[in-house]
């Protein structure tokens, strides 16, 4: 499969970011507390061209548990952008709601086990 770039932001602008992906066919709903609660469709892109700019005090970082993730979101529109975690370095777990091209209704579900595995 061929690399694609894709551009995305929060909703109001204040964070953008882009990566290259192979084209998005599914999407990971995860079932742990807090993705239950934000209800974000997510998926892991390589973190090799993975670029973000935010506006100054924009960026906020949400940790929980044994903060083994970083979840980052804007502080101004709530939106949830991207997530790091130890469990998937050089990786990074972006909410594909916030990609201008990816039609999150139109992608397959896959469910992950957050609630037992993470
Ligand atoms: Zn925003």
């Amino acid at each position: 499969m061929v690399m694609q770039p894709y551009q995305a932001s929060c909703h109001c602008g204040a964070i953008k970011f882009s990566f290259e992906a192979e084209p998005f066919t599914h999407g990971i709903r995860c079932n742990c507390s807090f993705c239950k609660r934000r209800g974000t469709m997510v998926s892991l892109v390589p973190g090799e061209k993975f670029k973000f700019e935010a506006q100054e005090g924009a960026l906020g970082t949400y940790q929980f548990g044994e903060k083994r993730a970083k979840h980052y979101f804007c502080k101004n529109c709530g939106n949830s952008v991207f997530s790091e975690s130890i469990r998937w370095p050089g990786q990074y777990i972006v909410n594909l709601g916030c990609v201008d091209e990816v039609d999150t209704f139109a992608l397959e579900t896959t469910v992950f086990d957050g609630k037992n595995l993470l």
